[in-house]
């Protein structure tokens, strides 16, 4: 399931559930027009959109750490504000699989419950040695 977000005939902005980008469009839930997808290009729009949904954000977020600091640290203000949005409106959150683990190894790339944890572990120790890496590298800049 992914978090997309949808514009109605009648112009409302919402988001919706769907298993994959063919399924059917949604319904308006203040209108009941049908929805069309809005395609999000966050890098473009800068600080309109919502942000990426949580349940976006690990491939995107695995994506970025591959990337300069400009577009990790783009990628992080997009997660902080999604964040700050998803506290307001608990409804738009993606992900609510309980976090099993955040501390240690997954810190920083939590362990949720139904997760393939042999999967995570590589993730997080992964995400630790880039890390190690870029912390190095800052240092021998400075
Ligand atoms: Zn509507």
């Amino acid at each position: 399931m992914i978090l997309y977000d949808f514009r109605c005939t009648q112009g409302h902005d919402f988001e919706s559930f769907v298993d994959e980008h063919t399924s059917a469009d949604p319904v308006c839930p203040d209108c009941g027009s049908s929805g069309a997808r809005v395609l999000a290009s966050p890098l473009v729009t800068g600080s309109c959109g919502p942000g990426p949904a949580q349940a976006e954000l690990p491939q995107t977020w695995l994506a970025a750490d591959r990337g300069d600091r400009e577009t990790i640290d783009h990628w992080r203000a997009q997660a902080q504000r999604r964040e700050r949005l998803e506290e307001r409106y608990p409804e738009l959150a993606g992900d609510r699989r309980p976090v099993l683990a955040h501390e240690g190894v997954f810190e920083q790339r939590p362990l949720r419950a139904g997760e393939d944890v042999a999967q995570a572990l590589r993730e997080a120790q992964d995400l630790r040695r880039e890390q190690a890496e870029r912390d190095m590298f800052d240092e021998l800049n400075d």
